[in-house]
């Protein structure tokens, strides 16, 4: 039926917000305001001393974390940024050394071994994952390659049972940046218990958030001890341990990367209700996608069996030869269906044509500018340049579209309302091609 398009002037599906998204309620204002008033913020001391590993709700979180993740433990940090810089300092990683990692990511997945003084080499993305590609990865090992840093980006996993075998053969470290994929699984695993460490965020965009923290979980007692010093001053600390100083640990260099108290009880408060948050997404995506499907242009996302996405972003794939425009007015004309979010009503609607850049356009590479960037072998400087990725760029600059629009709070009738934008546009589609 041909409606006048929004982006034309016709009248839009929707002009009433969506709902926001807010998961912090009266029990998470309770359970801060209970801290505030013990007048304990934060018990950590940088010294060898109880308080070494933080106040009662650092650790009771920790507990708890480790149980749901299925891991052997779990340490809190500021933020996923912290713990990405913690895991590759745990890892050992440094000068002369190249880590793996995905370019289609938040910049902290890459930055991070460059803190370390390692190099990051960025490696192509599988075009239906959009996580690293295995086969693109083994070409890029070699004597210098020390580690792999997989992003299970969106919610959905990366080929980890084929990563695993790599890393194995090549003795390579992987770290797992699970900041999208909470309670995510890969082949009946959960994400971040498959690799040597997991890095999980709580930032206010995330799945559950205290505002800014992340957790790194590990079911290596030595890595999990070298995390808990990167995190508390290792250096004022190493040297009153009880048990016999290694020199390897000797050589760390600890940060202030500890989560406050607060911010640990309200964690604690939210982490029994991650489980049915992420089923309400999933059910808000299933809801969704019974409607999107039949838009011959958009690809579903593709969940192998086994696994479970739990949709930080749902994305969709577009193809332009059977859309007949391009990808950017067939999300602008959506967005002009719509309105935008409580809460984040400055962002605009939430949907995106393409994801962050890809990283290796970040200035940061191409200037050079950093010494570690700078002193880059020809291997991980040929990974900076534009067509070393192509299937990152392509998923970046023409095929991937995601949004946020099933979020929990959505209703049946939100909802509808989201898949009726996809609809009449792509109904009317012919009307953008002028
Ligand atoms: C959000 C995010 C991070 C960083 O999380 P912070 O807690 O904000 O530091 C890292 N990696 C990915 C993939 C993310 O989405």
């Amino acid at each position: 039926m041909a409606k006048e398009l929004a982006i034309f002037g016709g009248e839009p599906v929707r002009t009433e917000p969506f709902p926001g998204y807010n998961v912090i309620g009266q029990k998470e204002i309770d359970a801060a305001t209970a801290v505030m008033e013990s007048g304990v913020l934060s018990r950590y001391l940088g010294t060898w001393h109880e308080d070494f590993l933080g106040g009662p709700k650092v650790r009771l979180l920790e507990e708890k974390w480790a149980q749901m993740f299925d891991v052997a433990h779990s340490v809190s940090m500021n933020s996923a940024t912290s713990g990405l810089y913690a895991a590759c300092a745990a890892a050992g990683f440094g000068p002369d050394d190249e880590v793996i990692v995905s370019p289609y990511t938040m910049s902290a997945s890459a930055v991070a071994p460059v803190v370390n003084g390692a190099t990051p080499v960025f490696c192509d993305i599988d075009p239906d994952s959009w996580c690293l590609c295995p086969t693109a990865l083994e070409r890029l090992i070699n004597a210098k390659t020390k580690g792999i840093i997989v992003v299970h980006i969106f919610g959905g996993s990366a080929d980890m049972d084929a990563i695993m075998s790599l890393a194995q053969k090549h003795k390579l470290t992987v770290i797992e940046d699970c900041a999208q994929a909470p309670l995510g699984e890969c082949n009946g695993r959960k994400v971040g218990s498959i690799g040597h460490m997991g890095v999980f965020s709580l930032n206010y965009h995330k799945h559950i958030h205290c505002g800014e923290g992340g957790v790194v979980v590990t079911n290596s007692d030595e890595l999990a001890q070298r995390l808990r010093l990167v995190r508390n001053h290792s250096e004022a600390v190493v040297d009153r341990m009880p048990t016999h100083i290694d020199e390897k640990l000797s050589g760390i260099v600890g940060y202030n990367f500890r989560l406050g108290e607060i911010e640990a009880a309200i964690t604690l408060s939210l982490l029994d209700r991650l489980p049915a948050l992420i089923e309400e997404r999933i059910e808000n995506v299933h809801f969704l996608e019974k409607k999107l499907r039949d838009i011959p242009f958009l690809t579903m996302p593709e969940v192998r069996e086994g696994d479970t996405h739990c949709y930080y972003l749902h994305p969709l794939k577009f193809d332009q030869k059977v859309a007949g425009v391009d990808r950017e007015q067939y999300v602008a004309a959506v967005k002009a269906e719509l309105t935008p979010s409580e809460l984040r009503m400055h962002e605009g609607v939430l949907i995106g044509a393409g994801y962050v850049r890809p990283l290796y356009k970040q200035s940061f590479y191409r200037s050079k500018m950093h010494p570690v960037i700078q002193g880059a072998s020809e291997q991980a400087e040929t990974t900076y340049l534009d067509q070393s990725c192509p299937n990152c760029e392509e998923a970046h600059y023409s095929t991937v579209i995601t949004h946020e629009l099933m979020r929990p709070g959505m209703s049946e009738n939100d909802l509808d309302d989201v898949a009726s934008a996809f609809l009449k546009v792509a109904e009317n589609i012919k009307d953008l091609v002028k």
